[in-house]
């Protein structure tokens, strides 16, 4: 396993294990969850973060601090739209 799939699959586990204790299931669509994964193991390796995948980095600290993953919109989010921005946390029922 290359060492990116090693951190996704890492960041799977993280994903899994913080749907679980917030009550959320993942994405269901399993290549939606897979790219989700992607983006946010890509965004940890550049950023050294796990900031959101699809949401911009500006470089603020304290900006950048509400979108690391789950970020401070997520329940919110999940509450209105049925899932966060970027699809990977779902409502359960
Ligand atoms: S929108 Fe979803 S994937 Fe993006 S940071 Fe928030 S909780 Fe994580």
């Amino acid at each position: 396993m290359t060492e990116h799939n090693e951190l996704k699959e890492k960041m799977y586990e993280w994903t899994q294990k913080y749907a679980e204790k917030a009550g959320y299931r993942l994405n269901p669509d399993k290549e939606a969850l897979d790219y989700v994964l992607d983006g946010l193991t890509l965004k940890l390796e550049k950023f050294g973060k796990r900031y959101c995948p699809c949401r911009i980095v500006t470089g603020d600290e304290k900006e950048d601090r509400k979108i690391v993953c789950p970020c401070i919109y997520h329940k919110e989010e999940v509450e209105r739209d049925g899932s966060c921005h970027c699809e990977l946390f779902f409502k359960a029922n």
